[in-house]
């Protein structure tokens, strides 16, 4: 069965990053509905079962540009009570609609922090090895929530 819209996809996957493996695993997730990076579902688009290929994936169709302005600086008090406030550590704000905003914590002077709300893969260019493991059509339940129903989904 061909990758098309409406379509439960099984894909095993490498990410490289600079030449270096940053992540690997499988993941399921229903085609056409936005669940991957742009430049992924594009390339996996029309591929069958048992295909496997490369596909380097720009920062535009992946976690978009890096932006400058994403580098803040707030009050240390900002942060939860006890909360382990140093670089590298990632916390969520929240935006002015109550939407979780992850950011990384790249400083602490004093009683002031600097933080980076970019995504940590912003302004990466990204490459993907894939085997397509398996492709079966949506249940409705999983078209009605545009998200697929197995391993560890719970509602
Ligand atoms: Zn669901």
């Amino acid at each position: 069965m061909k990758i098309e819209r409406d379509r439960v996809v099984k894909i095993r996957y490498t990410l490289e990053v600079e030449g270096e493996v940053l992540d690997q695993g499988e993941v399921a997730y229903l085609h056409g509905h936005q669940n991957l990076i742009q430049g992924l579902e594009e390339a996996l688009e029309g591929r069958d079962e048992g295909e496997s290929f490369r596909v380097q994936v720009p920062a535009e169709k992946a976690y978009g540009p890096y932006d400058p302005e994403g580098v803040q600086v707030v009050p240390l008090e900002a942060f939860p009570e006890g909360a382990e406030v140093v670089p590298g550590a990632q916390f969520y704000a929240q935006d002015p609609a109550g939407n979780p905003m992850p950011l990384t914590v790249v400083e602490v002077q004093g009683d002031e922090v600097t933080v980076d709300f970019n995504h940590p893969l912003a302004g990466k260019d990204l490459s993907f090895e894939v085997e397509v493991l398996k492709v079966r059509p949506a249940t409705e339940e999983e078209l009605l929530h545009g998200h697929v129903h197995e391993g560890g989904h719970h509602h």
